[in-house]
């Protein structure tokens, strides 16, 4: 199962469930279908989770006492949007006591563990890939947690980032390759682990350094973080070579679209690399016009950038609505997505009406929210609509968390890029080059994954995966 959440942990801090509260606040964009803390206190784990957004000094915090704690946000698939698999999931263990465990990502052969685990007698309670890993754990032959949690880690594949509270406090741990964020931070006394750093800032925690590809960290106190363990396991690439160091494949996604832009993310601010995507998109495909609006708010970066580098005036055609509706992409139904994008943007028809405009977008997955906002500014009486994505077509599906669909329901792989000008029914529609894209990454560029535009994949993928 798909899980591209948040994630957040901290240790040492006598307010724990509250700055995992706030933390959690902070990285909301990355899921909205539930959230949860669970901390410990006394011996003793608490969890308290429920469906839906993140309501600090509410039910979250209900009597929730305890030095240290880790949290998540939720964001999945079709079909398991339940309480059932709300994390962090608590797990009893006699060999290591209590631990809860939280995780954002895609383990991509989640399939062929769970039914060797089955074939063993296991029993899983959710349909979450987090349940996996803490089965492993919990049967790991391993005499020590940190070995135990070293031995499940190896045996995962795929993108994965966990926190993971025990008896013995927090720790962190990232997949081989990076897919994912993962940050480390300190406040006084307390370390703290969260998906992106706009969560530190949340919590007025100073940056330490990025939890690095394979790394399994504990949080200690003061500034202390022990590297309790290294996943090198030999890995098998689809070409056949081998490597026991597989080269970071940081998600490029969350560079466009995924990561919040006040966040820094592999090392990079994610308002300036969205900035750079629009003056490299104005570069490459230049129009004359009157003004250039984004579509908020994944898309406010780039128009930026665009405008800059294009001296075209920026404006605002829509207001946004932040009030219950969300981030489109990540609702887990295309009907929510569709009621979801009808309702969340207004246009401004004096900033509009008889004007060329120049639309920029993050991303264009289906269609179909383009189409709508094309026929609103349309209806406003907009003269010219030229849409311009700061990122190239999307063509193939994302195994490691985000939630694309199938390629047959990608729009590039049904239609060319002047057809799906048309169906949008915009004046011209144009994509940044991947090239152009991974050049304003400069000196990070060959660490980047780019499947989900170029179909080359950085794991080895079962062909039922393949075959999406
Ligand atoms: S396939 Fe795309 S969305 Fe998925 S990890 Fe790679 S870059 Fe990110």
């Amino acid at each position: 199962m798909k899980e591209a959440c948040g994630v957040f942990g901290v240790s040492g801090d006598p307010t724990a469930a509250y700055t995992t509260t706030a933390g959690l606040y902070a990285l909301q964009h990355r899921g909205e279908e539930s959230c949860g803390v669970a901390t410990l206190h006394d011996g003793q784990i608490k969890v308290n989770k429920y469906m839906g957004l993140v309501h600090p000094h509410r039910k979250l915090l209900r009597q929730m006492h305890g030095e240290y704690a880790i949290g998540h946000v939720r964001y999945s698939t079709t079909g398991s949007s339940t309480i059932e698999n709300a994390q962090p999931l608590v797990f009893p263990s006699r060999k290591f006591g209590t631990f809860a465990l939280a995780h954002n990502g895609n383990l991509t052969n989640s399939k062929t563990l769970r039914d060797s685990i089955e074939a063993k007698g296991g029993v899983f309670l959710t349909t979450t890939d987090t349940e996996i890993i803490g089965h492993l754990l919990h049967r790991s032959s391993a005499e020590s947690l940190e070995g135990a949690l070293s031995d499940a880690l190896s045996q995962v594949e795929g993108a994965y980032c966990l926190v993971l509270l025990t008896q013995q406090g927090v720790y962190a741990a990232r997949d081989r390759y990076g897919f994912l964020p993962l940050v480390i931070g300190a406040k006084e006394n307390a370390m703290i682990a969260a998906s992106e750093t706009c969560a530190l800032d949340a919590v007025e925690a100073d940056y330490c350094r990025e939890v690095l590809p394979g790394e399994i960290v504990r949080l200690g106190r003061a500034n202390r973080i022990d590297t309790v363990g290294r996943l090198q396991k030999t890995m098998v690439h689809q070409e056949g070579t081998v490597t026991t160091q597989p080269h970071p494949s940081h998600c490029l996604f969350e560079h466009v679209y995924f990561g919040r832009p006040d966040s820094v993310l592999f090392g990079k601010s994610i308002a300036q690399v969205r900035k750079a995507f629009g003056r490299q998109l104005a570069r490459e495909h230049p129009v004359s016009a009157d003004s250039v609006v984004p579509v908020p708010d994944s898309g406010i970066d780039a128009a930026l950038g665009y405008a800059e580098q294009s001296k075209i005036t920026y404006g605002r055609a829509f207001v946004r609505s932040h009030y219950g509706v969300g981030r489109t992409f990540i609702q887990p139904e295309q009907a929510q997505r569709d009621f979801a994008a009808k309702l969340k943007l207004s246009v401004i028809r004096a900033e509009v009406q008889g004007r060329r405009l120049v639309v920029v977008d993050d991303s264009i997955v289906r269609g179909t929210s383009s189409k709508k906002i094309v026929k609103k500014l349309r209806k406003a009486g907009a003269a010219e609509i030229h849409l311009r994505i700061s990122c190239p077509p999307h063509k193939a599906p994302c195994y490691y968390g985000k939630n694309f669909p199938t390629k047959a329901e990608l729009i590039a792989n049904r239609m060319t890029v002047d057809e799906t000008c048309a169906f949008i029914g915009a004046d011209s529609l144009k994509y940044l080059s991947l090239e152009g894209m991974l050049a304003c990454e400069q000196e990070l560029q060959h660490s980047f994954c780019t499947a989900c535009w170029t179909g080359q994949y950085p794991t080895k993928l079962t062909d039922k995966e393949k075959s999406r």
